[in-house]
C-alpha cells in the first residue's frame, strides 16, 4: 500500500488521482507505477475507459481503497448509460473524446479543463472527458482541450511536477484565458446539463415521456449523422453545421463541439413539430434512416412523418424481417402505424429500382 494519498476532488478522474499520488511521493507518474506495478499497462493506454477489472483491483489494492471506489473514478459507469453493455470497448466509444494513444503519445484533445476549476482545485474531473461537455457550469465559460501557449493536448500523467502544468512546455493550464465563443454559453449550458442527468441516472425526459438513456443517446448518434451528411445539400438549415471537420464527434476538438451541442439544443431536442420540419429541412427522408436497422421508438414519430424517398441497396430483406419480427414482439405505441410503414417503404423502395 501506497504511504501517503491525496484527497480525492469532487469527481476526479482516476488517472488524474494517480498522478497526484505520484506526485505526493516525489516521483513522476511513470516512475511511481513502474515501481509498484511493474508490469501493470496504466499509461501507455487509456486506462480511464478501457483498464481491466484485474488492473482495477490492483490499484485498488495499492491504494488502500475499494475496486468499487477505483471503478467509480473511471468513465466505466458512464459507458453504461451512454452505449449500454458490452459496447464501447472499441477504439472510440460514443461520446466520449478519443484520446488517439500512440505508445506514450496522446495524438487527440481528449482530456478538456476549465482553467478556473483548476485554479481553484488542481484535479481533472471525469466529465471533462465526455464528448457532449464542452462548458464549466460553474464558471459559465467554455471548456479548453489543449495548453494555450503551445497547442498540446493535455496529459497530466505526463508532467513532472504538477498535474496543473503543460507536460510539453511547463505552462500552468489555470493561466490559460477563458476563451469566447459565438455561441452563447448558457444555451449550451441548458442541453450539455440536461445530457449529463441521462448520463448519471440513465434515464432521459423527452417532451413529456421518460426513455432509457442509451435509447435517447443512440438516436441522437443517429441524427447528428445524418444532419451532417446533409448538410452538405442544405447549408441554410442549420449554418452552425458548416465547415466542421467530418469526422466522428469522439475526435472533434472541442470548440467544434460547441456547435454541434448548440444545434442539438436549437433543432433536436425542440418541441416535435419543430424537429420534424428541421428534419424536413434537412432534405431527410425514411429510407435514409433504414441503414441503422432498429430504430429507437422515441425518434419513430419524427421519421414516419418524413416523405419515404428511395432505400439505399444495401439494405437487406433480412434486416427489415428482423425489424418488423421486433415491433410485433414489443407491440409499444403507434406499433401498427410503424409496422405498415416499414413494409409500404420497403415495396416501394424495391419496387421504385
Ligand atoms: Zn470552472
Ligand atoms: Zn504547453
Amino acid at each position: 500500500m501506497v504511504a501517503l494519498k491525496p484527497e480525492p476532488i469532487g469527481d476526479e478522474l482516476l488517472t488524474s488521482y494517480l498522478a497526484r499520488t505520484a506526485h505526493l511521493h516525489g516521483l513522476n507518474a511513470y516512475r511511481f507505477f513502474a515501481f509498484h506495478l511493474p508490469d501493470l499497462p496504466i499509461w501507455n493506454r487509456d486506462f480511464d475507459r478501457t483498464a481491466s477489472s484485474e488492473g482495477l483491483k490492483r490499484v485498488a489494492a495499492l491504494l488502500g481503497v475499494s475496486e468499487e471506489e477505483v471503478v467509480a473514478m473511471t468513465l466505466k459507469p458512464y459507458a453504461r448509460h451512454l452505449a449500454g453493455d458490452g459496447t464501447g470497448d472499441g477504439a472510440v466509444q460514443p461520446w466520449v473524446n478519443a484520446a488517439g494513444i500512440y505508445h506514450r503519445v496522446r495524438r487527440r484533445h481528449a482530456l478538456q479543463f476549465c482553467p478556473r476549476c483548476l485554479q481553484a482545485e488542481p484535479a481533472f474531473k471525469r466529465f471533462w472527458r465526455l464528448s457532449f461537455v464542452v462548458a464549466c457550469d460553474r464558471h459559465r465559460c467554455l471548456l479548453r482541450d489543449a495548453c494555450a501557449v503551445c497547442g498540446a493536448p493535455v496529459v497530466p500523467h505526463r508532467a513532472n511536477v504538477s498535474i496543473v502544468g503543460c507536460y510539453h512546455c511547463g505552462s500552468r493550464l489555470p493561466k490559460a484565458p477563458v476563451e469566447p465563443h459565438p455561441f452563447a454559453v448558457d444555451q449550451v449550458l441548458t442541453v450539455q446539463s440536461r445530457l449529463l442527468d441521462a448520463v448519471k441516472s440513465g434515464v432521459f425526459d423527452l417532451r413529456s415521456t421518460t426513455i432509457r438513456a442509451t435509447e435517447f443517446f443512440r438516436g441522437l448518434r443517429m441524427l447528428l449523422l445524418l444532419a451532417r451528411e446533409r448538410i452538405r445539400f442544405t447549408p441554410q438549415a442549420a449554418p452552425e453545421l458548416c465547415g466542421l471537420p467530418p469526422y466522428r464527434l469522439e475526435l472533434m476538438r472541442a470548440y467544434d463541439r460547441v456547435a454541434i451541442i448548440a444545434l442539438i439544443g436549437r433543432h433536436l431536442l425542440a418541441d416535435f413539430d419543430a424537429l420534424a420540419a428541421f428534419l424536413g429541412n434537412l432534405g431527410m427522408t425514411r429510407a435514409q434512416f433504414l441503414r441503422f436497422g432498429r430504430l429507437p421508438d422515441w425518434l419513430w414519430d419524427a421519421v414516419l412523418s418524413l416523405p419515404p424517398g428511395r432505400a439505399p441497396r444495401r439494405s437487406s430483406a433480412r434486416s427489415l424481417q428482423r425489424e418488423l419480427v421486433r415491433i410485433r414482439a414489443e407491440r409499444s405505441p403507434g406499433w401498427r402505424d410503424r409496422h405498415a410503414q416499414l413494409l409500404m417503404d420497403w415495396v416501394g423502395a424495391t419496387h421504385g429500382r
